[in-house]
C-alpha cells in the first residue's frame, strides 16, 4: 500500500500518548505541536476521547480542554514565538475529512504578533467586516441567537 492507501480513520486519535509532535500528555487531553510554514509554533489541544462536536464533551474533558488552551496561550508567549496569540475552534461538519479537517475536536492556538501575515492578509477585507448591520439584519440574527440560548 502506498501512504495515502493506509486507512487511517482519525490522525488525532493516532496522536494520543504518542509522536514526536507531542508536547504534554494530561489525564484528558494532549497537546501537539502542528506543522504548517506559515506560523511556526502553531499547537493544536485535542481531547483524548474521539469527540465530533465540543458539545459532546464532559464536563471535565471541557474544564482540562480550555485549562490547557490558556496555558499553551501562554507558553506561546513567553517562548517568544510570538507577541500575542489567537485560540480558535472550528465547528464545520459539512467538510470532508482530510488530512486538513480532522473530525475530532481540536483547538487551535495560532502564535500571532503584530501586523503579522494573518493581519496583512485579513485587513483586506478590514472595511467590510467592520460595517454596521442595519437595524433590520440585526434583529433576525440577534433573534436567531436568543431563541434556543439557556438564560
Ligand atoms: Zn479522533
Amino acid at each position: 500500500l502506498k501512504d495515502c492507501e493506509v486507512v487511517r480513520p482519525c490522525p488525532f486519535c493516532d496522536y494520543v500518548g504518542r509522536g514526536r509532535h507531542l508536547i504534554k500528555n494530561g489525564d484528558l487531553v494532549i497537546v501537539i505541536a502542528s506543522n504548517p510554514r506559515l506560523v511556526a509554533g502553531h499547537a493544536l489541544v485535542i481531547p483524548k476521547r474521539h469527540v465530533v462536536r465540543p458539545s459532546e464533551l464532559s464536563c471535565d474533558e471541557r474544564a482540562e480542554l480550555f485549562d490547557t488552551a490558556i496555558e499553551v496561550e501562554e507558553l506561546v508567549t513567553a517562548a517568544g514565538l510570538g507577541t500575542g496569540c489567537m485560540m480558535l475552534q472550528n465547528l464545520m461538519p459539512f467538510l470532508p475529512q482530510s488530512r486538513l479537517k480532522v473530525d475530532h475536536v481540536h483547538i487551535h492556538l495560532i502564535p500571532r504578533t503584530f501586523q503579522d501575515e494573518l493581519w496583512q492578509v485579513s485587513i483586506r477585507f478590514q472595511d467590510n467586516l467592520f460595517q454596521d448591520l442595519l437595524d433590520e439584519e440585526f434583529r433576525v440574527i440577534r433573534e436567531k441567537l436568543c431563541s434556543n440560548i439557556n438564560n
